[in-house]
């Protein structure tokens, strides 16, 4: 029997049509085995022709047995995740491709877990998900690069501050972390000035996109099926068997399908598409607070210029700024107690060209994330030449350029204490067969492979 996972190729094409050509394969199959009609021989995107085995085992066979909805980096780690433990899934994304949202807005940093309250999921989770991040990339080729982060204070009434980083991540049981002297600090970014530093090893960087692409072929490989342009509106979940409405992006038509269980990982969207769940306890949905960030890259040319006449230490010119100084480290400063990021930081990618950010900027309460506005402009880069130049005085003038935005998707809002990861399945909202995930925001890349394994334990676990 051919694959099904073929017609995930079927970009530009909805649900609607993959529906329709998985039941037609369902009967061609059902009518090759001599049974006229049995839509009960297969689930749609089964790496076999085995039954679905899922909740709904007792009543009539849902049209796959998982769907997740949501093909960003967690959605598409946790459709991996449960088509290699060999479950049928049908991965639902409203976009045309994979990673179009957050996935593809953020810093591409593999973070060491320094920063989350001991006990956190994000303390677990980055932890776990970096060693299994950087296990993954070995194993499939992925491009990334263990480089290192300075955490930097810039001020001596900053070094409490600093130890008080260290005792955290070592309670989160980070214990390769190097204090650094400032002359320490000289040597090895002699662009960057501070009173001391804590140099992280684990922290790396990597190519998102292409950890995205290889969890997406190994999902088709495992016999997953992915439709694109297909929306979630809505669904019914009360019951063993799920219904889910999906829009076709391109025609506007609405398809109901039927699901054993059902995965809400619609990042920026969670909280919406769990509101137009009918039988999910609307009690349960935490609040959305939406933070963007924007990023301001280094000019070409600028590296040139960014430690002044006095390049000595200086290593050979790369990256996309130009010849001159080139950096070998993530630098960040300590956050700002109270804000909700982690400072305007100093980001490298893969090919060595520099960018700096994220700031902070709440959007209005109630702003729905279809009409996010994500354009930055070259004003906003003022308060970034004076956050930077704190570690970085030889920044020069007008050498930053606007470059993009993301927004983080939070569900605590100004002024409260940083919230968690919210991983919810039947034991905390009383659905079986569900899992909604909320709040996924850094370091939402780096612990995608932990997440997966929790989401798909709370919608497995044996009592659902
Ligand atoms: C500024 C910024 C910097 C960051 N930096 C880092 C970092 O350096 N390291 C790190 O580890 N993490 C970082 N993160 C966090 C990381 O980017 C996110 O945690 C991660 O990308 C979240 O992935 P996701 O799959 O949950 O969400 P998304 O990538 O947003 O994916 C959700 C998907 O669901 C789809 N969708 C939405 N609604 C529907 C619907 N109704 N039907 C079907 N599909 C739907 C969307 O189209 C989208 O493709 C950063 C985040 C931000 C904002």
């Amino acid at each position: 029997m051919a694959h099904l996972a073929s017609y995930s190729l079927m970009r530009g094409q909805g649900v609607s049509t993959l529906m329709a050509a998985c039941a037609q394969r369902l009967l061609n199959a059902a009518a090759a085995a001599g049974a006229a009609s049995s839509p009960t021989l297969l689930c749609c995107g089964s790496p076999s022709s085995r039954p679905c085995s899922s909740s709904a085992a007792a009543g009539p066979e849902p049209d796959t047995e998982v769907a997740v909805i949501g093909a960003g980096v967690v959605g598409l780690a946790i459709a991996r995740q449960l088509a290699l433990a060999g479950r049928a899934v049908l991965l639902l994304e409203a976009a045309g491709t994979f990673g179009t949202e957050t996935s593809s807005r953020n810093s591409e940093v593999i973070h060491a877990g320094l920063y989350y309250p001991a006990g956190s999921l994000k303390a677990r989770l980055c932890v776990a998900g970096k060693q299994q991040l950087y296990a993954f990339c070995k194993q499939y080729g992925v491009p990334h690069r263990r480089l290192g982060k300075l955490l930097v204070a810039s001020s001596p009434a900053q070094l409490d501050a600093l130890s008080a980083l260290a005792a955290r991540a070592a309670a989160n049981g980070v214990s390769d972390l190097r204090p650094l002297s400032k002359s320490e600090v000289g040597q090895l970014e002699p662009a960057v000035r501070c009173e001391a530093a804590l140099l992280s090893p684990s922290t790396g960087i990597i190519d998102s996109h292409s950890y995205m692409a290889e969890l997406h072929r190994q999902f088709e490989e495992a016999g997953g099926t992915t439709a694109f342009y297909s929306r979630v509106v809505g669904g019914a979940v009360a019951g063993p068997l799920k219904r889910v409405r999906v829009q076709d992006a391109n025609s506007g038509e609405e398809t109901e399908l039927t699901a054993g269980m059902v995965v809400n990982a619609a990042g920026l969207h969670a909280q919406a598409v769990a509101a137009d769940l009918d039988g999910l306890p609307a009690g349960t949905i935490p609040p959305l607070h939406l933070a963007k960030g924007s990023y301001f890259s280094l000019a070409a040319g600028s590296l040139a210029h960014i430690h002044g006449s006095s390049a000595s230490g200086s290593s050979a010119s790369g990256g996309s700024g130009g010849g001159g100084y080139r950096f070998r480290h993530l630098v960040y400063p300590l956050p700002e107690p109270g804000t909700a990021g982690l400072g305007t930081h100093l980001t490298l990618d893969l090919a060595g060209g520099v960018r700096f950010g994220p700031d902070v900027e709440w959007l209005p309460p109630g702003t729905d994330p279809r009409t996010i506005d994500y354009s930055l402009s070259p004003t906003q880069a003022q308060p970034f030449y004076a956050a930077i130049r704190a570690y970085l005085p030889g920044l020069p003038d007008d050498s930053l350029e606007p470059s993009y935005s993301g927004v983080r998707p939070k569900v605590v809002g100004p002024g409260q204490p940083a919230g968690d990861f919210v991983v919810q399945g039947p034991a905390e909202h009383g659905v079986p067969g569900l899992v909604n995930l909320y709040g996924i925001e850094s370091p939402g890349l780096t612990a995608s492979l932990a997440l997966a394994q929790l989401a798909a334990e709370r919608l497995l676990a044996p009592d659902h």
